[in-house]
C-alpha cells in the first residue's frame, strides 16, 4: 500500500488519471463494419464541423461554394485557413495537433500527404486497435439511429458488432419529428397511425422493445431543444411517457436526454450550424419525481444550466450527470463543471464522454480532458492532505476508475 503525501500526490494522480482505461458512453463512431459511416484519418480530422464553422467565420467565400468541395478539398481549405494563414490555437485545432503529434507525426512538417498517408499503413481492424491504445479505451457507446437510410441498413442485414463497441437507440427523428418518422416505421413494419391512440402507442413500444434487442442498446437517447417541457400537451410528451419511459424501465435500459441544442440557427451551415439556449431544469425534476423508478441519464449544453443541473442530481438517485457536452467542451468549461460536480456530489457522477464523431478524435479529447480532471482531483486531494486525511494510492485508483468508468456500469446495475 502506497500511502500519499505532498511530494508524490502530483505525479501519482497523473499516473493514475493517465493508465486509467475510459469507458466513453457517448460517441458517433462506429466499427469498421459499418463502413463508410466508420470515419478517421487526417481528411476527417480536419472537416470536423466544430472546424468547418471556425473556418468560414473567418473566410468570406459563399457556404455553397464550400460545401461543394470533395473531403480532401474541404481539408485543404481548412488547414489553409486555420493553420497556415492563422495560427490554430482554439480548442479544436489544438485538439487536431495533439492528435497528430500522438500519432508521432511531425505537426510542422505541414505536408498534408504526409498526414493523409499516416492512417493507409494500417488495416481499419489494426487502426481502430491503434487509436484505442493510443487514447487508452476500454470500450465506446456509439449513437445508433434506425431512421437513418444507411444505418438501417446495416442493421437489417445483421452487421457484425465487435465488443469495444456498446450501442445506444437515437430517437431524434421519433421524438422531434413524429409525422416524418411515422412513415419510416409504417415502412419498418410498424402499424403507427398519426393519432396517438393505443393501437399506435403498442406498436411504437413494439418497435422500441424490437431495437433495443437488435441493436443490443445499452440506453436509448434523445437531444432536445432548450425549450423541451414536461409535462405538455404534446406528440413528444405522448411519446416519452407512454411509451419510452414504460419500455425503458421494463427493459431497465436507461434513457439518456441530451438538451439545449438550437438545431440549424444558421442553417447555411450545415451540420456546423447548430447552437445552443438554456433549458428548464423543471422538466427534468418532473421526470425523476414522477418516475421515481426510471433512471436517466442527463447532460446539458448550456452552461447556465450545469449548477441547477448538479443540485437536482443530489436530490434524486435515478438522474446519473455526464460529461461536458459539444461547445462545453473546452478547458475552461471542464475545469469549471468538473469542480462544481466533485464539490457537490462527490464522485458520483460521469465527469467526460469524448463526442467523437472521427475515431482519431478519442486522442485529444481524452489527453486534453485527463489533465484538466487530474488537476481537479490534484486540487481537492490536497485539501484532503493538508486536513492530515490518510490517502493510499489505492483508494486513488478506485476514484479514478468510478469517474472514468465504473459509475455507469453501477448505475445500468442499480436497483430502484
Ligand atoms: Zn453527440
Amino acid at each position: 500500500m502506497l500511502i500519499i503525501d505532498k511530494n508524490n500526490l502530483t505525479a501519482s494522480v497523473e499516473e493514475i488519471v493517465n493508465s486509467v482505461k475510459v469507458f466513453d458512453i457517448h460517441t458517433h463512431l462506429y466499427p469498421e463494419s459499418f463502413k463508410d459511416l466508420f470515419l478517421y484519418g487526417f481528411d476527417e480530422l480536419v472537416t470536423y464541423h466544430y472546424l468547418i464553422a471556425e473556418a468560414l467565420r473567418v473566410k468570406e467565400i459563399p457556404y455553397t461554394d464550400f460545401f461543394a468541395l470533395s473531403k480532401k478539398e474541404k481539408a485543404d481549405f481548412i488547414y489553409d485557413t486555420l493553420f497556415v494563414e492563422r495560427t490554430p490555437i482554439s480548442e479544436s485545432c489544438i485538439g487536431v495537433l495533439t492528435t497528430l503529434n500522438e500519432l508521432g507525426l511531425d505537426i510542422n512538417c505541414r505536408e498534408l500527404d504526409v498526414f493523409r498517408e499516416h492512417s493507409k499503413n494500417y488495416s481499419r481492424k489494426e487502426y481502430i486497435d491503434l487509436i484505442f491504445e493510443k487514447a487508452n479505451i476500454k470500450k465506446v457507446v456509439m449513437t445508433n439511429d434506425p431512421f437513418d437510410d444507411d444505418e438501417y441498413n446495416f442493421w437489417k442485414n445483421n452487421v457484425e458488432l465487435d465488443e469495444h463497441f456498446n450501442s445506444s437507440l437515437r430517437l431524434d427523428y421519433l421524438l422531434n419529428d413524429f409525422r416524418s418518422a411515422r412513415y419510416l416505421l409504417i415502412k419498418m413494419g410498424y402499424n403507427v397511425t398519426t393519432s396517438l391512440i393505443g393501437l399506435t402507442k403498442n406498436e411504437i413500444k413494439r418497435f422500441l422493445v424490437d431495437w433495443i434487442k437488435k441493436t443490443k442498446s445499452i440506453y436509448m437517447a434523445v437531444s432536445l431543444p432548450p425549450d423541451f417541457t414536461l409535462p405538455e400537451n404534446s406528440t413528444r410528451s405522448i411519446l416519452i411517457e407512454d411509451c419510452i419511459l414504460e419500455v425503458s424501465y421494463e427493459m431497465n435500459v436507461p434513457f439518456a436526454m441530451m438538451i439545449g441544442v438550437k438545431r440549424q440557427t444558421n442553417p447555411e451551415l450545415s451540420i456546423a450550424g447548430d447552437s445552443l439556449g438554456k433549458a428548464n431544469i423543471e422538466t427534468i425534476e418532473y421526470l425523476c419525481k414522477k418516475y421515481n423508478r426510471n433512471k436517466f441519464m442527463v447532460t446539458m449544453l448550456s452552461r447556465e444550466n450545469q449548477h441547477e443541473l448538479t443540485v437536482l442530481a443530489r436530490k434524486y438517485r435515478n438522474l446519473f450527470i455526464f460529461g461536458c457536452w459539444w461547445f462545453l467542451n473546452n478547458p475552461t468549461l471542464i475545469k469549471e463543471i468538473t469542480t462544481i460536480r466533485i464539490e457537490l456530489l462527490g464522485l458520483s457522477f460521469m465527469p467526460q464522454h469524448s463526442d467523437a464523431r472521427v475515431l482519431d478524435q478519442l486522442i485529444y479529447k481524452w489527453k486534453h480532458s485527463r489533465r484538466i480532471i487530474a488537476d481537479v482531483l490534484i486540487e481537492k486531494y490536497g485539501k484532503l492532505l493538508n486536513l492530515g486525511w490518510v490517502l493510499t494510492y489505492e483508494k486513488i485508483q478506485e476514484d479514478v476508475e468510478r469517474l472514468f468508468g465504473k459509475n455507469f456500469d453501477d448505475f445500468l446495475l442499480m436497483e430502484l
